[in-house]
């Protein structure tokens, strides 16, 4: 039997063009920075799974360190203007897994969808897990260009070295690229670029319904289902066409659709809120 939790470590204020992209090309980011309007503080969701074949976790959530002054490179014009975490020690995952009954200690796998703050800040709790990230992501965090793309490698633990992904071109349904991460295949890793180039996504089949545990693949099913980029994508098409392949797998199998940030997502786990599609309107 699969279970799935969602552990809320604290939230994040961030602004509203982050969460819908608005303008063309480098345009956008600089549109995040100057944007007066912050959006209400969004939750950060990590996810845990209790499989028969371990347990899992989807991202590790953000850490209270940073609410210490020099958490941030000062020097970094997105940590300064556009991005406010509010964490308490509580509120980490360590914490909340243990008042969930299971220790960090026997997670199995811990799966990054991708490395910004709000999903590595909790690597700490898991120093005997094996921890998933695809190569591609993790090669983006490594040297100068990794720290002006906002990751901090410099706060991971010293005895980091995660499993590096290589996905196989091996389709579920309309996604091209996947991985089996549990050898009844219940639970497969997804390539779905966008957010950051090489971002994944966990997909769960627990009977005929699936889960997908999508990261930043979008802020909201809203925007999901409006097929809407972020602002932060480097390359707003590409996230478009995830977008895409997630709407299309929701419309041939009942899907609760997971983000990381949607205020949403706790309540559609509980119910079972499965994607509303509704029929196609003719223009
Ligand atoms: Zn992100």
């Amino acid at each position: 039997m699969i279970r799935i939790h969602a552990i809320q470590t604290g939230t994040i204020g961030i602004k509203k063009d982050q969460i819908e992209g608005r303008g063309q090309g480098g345009q956008r980011l600089l549109n995040i920075l100057t944007d007066k309007n912050w959006a209400e503080p969004v939750p950060i969701y990590a996810w845990v799974i209790e499989h028969p074949e371990g347990i899992i976790v989807v991202d590790t959530g953000e850490t209270a360190r940073t609410a210490d002054k020099s958490y941030f490179p000062r020097w970094h014009p997105f940590f300064k203007l556009a991005a406010r975490p509010y964490v308490c020690p509580d509120d980490e995952i360590g914490p909340q897994l243990r008042r969930l009954g299971i220790a960090p200690r026997d997670v199995r796998w811990v799966v990054l969808t991708h490395m910004h703050t709000d999903h590595a800040g909790g690597l700490a709790h898991f120093p005997t897990s094996e921890i998933l990230v695809t190569r591609g992501e993790y090669q983006a965090t490594r040297g100068i260009a990794g720290r002006i793309n906002g990751y901090l490698p410099q706060h991971w633990p010293t005895w980091f070295q995660p499993r590096l992904i290589d996905f196989a071109q091996q389709p579920v349904g309309p996604f091209t690229a996947s991985l089996p991460l549990t050898s009844s295949e219940d639970v497969m890793l997804l390539s779905t670029p966008g957010h950051t180039a090489h971002h994944m996504s966990v997909l769960v089949r627990d009977g005929n319904l699936s889960y997908i545990l999508a990261g930043d693949t979008s802020y909201t099913e809203r925007l999901m289902l409006k097929q809407v980029s972020d602002g932060v994508s480097p390359d707003p098409a590409v996230t478009v066409r995830t977008l895409g392949q997630i709407r299309a797998y929701a419309q041939s199998n009942p899907t609760v659709y997971l983000p990381s940030h949607d205020p949403d997502g706790a309540s559609r786990l509980a119910n079972r809120t499965t994607v509303a599609l509704s029929e196609p309107t003719a223009a």
